[in-house]
């Protein structure tokens, strides 16, 4: 039923408009290495400025904007990487990052059926380095296990290895979840071109330079009012930021109730995807009536991604929340926590409705 082989040969024919959609795959990034373009070309081409554009809106509105011709997208892409890459903001990069995954995936889910599993093939083989197997209809792909891992969105429901078939040390799943777990893998892997970029400092050309100062400064003012907001809104203030189901939490914790795993998962994830050192999210559980510094700095080290698989753990969405009993409201056209955040500190607070 299986090929004996894990390597795939990809069966479409990668055009130019593909290196648009995915600037990251080596023919795209090769196809301008080919024209010679350097870090000081960059001054003469619309780079800097597009990639400006691209990360203010990843800032303000948390989505990757797309150039339909490659020769400005590919430079564009990879002008933003050196960018964050000098800026060395963790939270920025992961902000950047989730919003080209989340491109990717659209991009993905447009193409024409049987390119849209192949081209996942490709990133997955050639860009991100898995190995799987598909069998001979085309519908099942067998993923190594520790690959499967990389890319999983969160350790919840059908995500968790218990409820998958593993067999000799790989993963099956059909072809829906290998698209997810693509673009948690694309995350991951912006995330590690932003960190191993090294770009000698003495070359930055004056214009990419002032692209470095100009994006930190929005970054850092639009981080301080966020940071405002959710210490405010952590301390009752402006309640109204946070969704219902974190204010639930914190008024139990508050109120000195004994927290299920859960809430405190929920919780710590929470205050740190919006912006909390773990310092301030320990004097918020310092509330809790077993508080106890060195076990809970561990477990939050851990959801921030300083311990362990150093993966940074993001909260639950709302189905996972509505599952652990954790959320009884119905927030209008919202499916994560973060999302009423982002939304509450723009001025448009969704609707809430309690559940009876
Ligand atoms: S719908 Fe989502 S954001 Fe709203 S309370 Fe429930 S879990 Fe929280």
């Amino acid at each position: 039923m299986w090929p004996s082989s894990s390597a795939h040969t990809i069966r479409v024919i990668l055009d130019t408009k593909d290196y648009a959609k995915y600037p990251f795959l080596r023919e795209a990034v090769e196809s301008i290495r080919e024209t010679g373009l350097t870090l000081e070309d960059l001054e003469r081409f619309d780079a800097v400025d597009d990639a400006k554009e691209k990360i203010k809106s990843v800032i303000t509105r948390g989505e990757y904007p797309s150039i339909d011709d490659y020769q400005n997208e590919v430079p564009a892409f990879l002008t933003c990487i050196v960018i964050l890459s000098e800026i060395g903001d963790s939270a920025l990069s992961e902000r950047f990052a989730v919003a080209f995954s989340k491109k990717v995936s659209e991009n993905l889910k447009e193409e024409e059926k049987e390119e849209r599993i192949e081209i996942a093939f490709h990133i997955a083989s050639s860009v991100l380095g898995w190995s799987f197997d598909v069998d001979e209809k085309g519908t099942l792909i067998r993923l190594r296990y520790k690959d499967y891992l990389s890319g999983v969105p969160e350790y919840t429901g059908e995500w968790k290895l218990v409820n998958r078939l593993l067999d000799k040390g790989y993963v099956e799943v059909r072809k829906e979840s290998f698209l997810r777990l693509i673009e948690t893998g694309v995350k991951k892997y912006v995330l590690r071109l932003i960190e191993q970029t090294k770009v000698d400092e003495a070359r930055i050309p004056p214009k990419l330079y002032s692209a470095v100062e100009e994006i930190a400064s929005i970054w850092s003012k639009q981080r301080e009012e966020l940071l405002t907001y959710a210490r405010n809104a952590s301390k009752g203030k402006r309640e109204d930021l946070f969704p219902p189901c974190i204010r639930a939490i914190i008024q139990d914790i508050s109120a000195g109730k004994n927290l299920p795993h859960s809430a405190r998962f929920a919780l710590a994830s929470f205050l740190l995807s919006v912006g909390f050192s773990v310092d301030e999210v320990l004097e918020v559980f310092k509330l809790s009536p077993d508080y106890r510094e060195d076990i809970a700095r561990y477990q939050v080290e851990h959801i921030a991604g300083m311990r362990g698989s150093r993966t940074k753990y993001l909260p639950y969405k709302c189905d996972n929340m509505r599952s652990y009993g954790l959320c009884r409201w119905r927030c209008e056209n919202i499916r994560h926590p973060l999302q009423f955040f982002f939304k509450a500190a723009r001025g448009r607070a969704p609707r809430v409705t309690e559940l009876s």
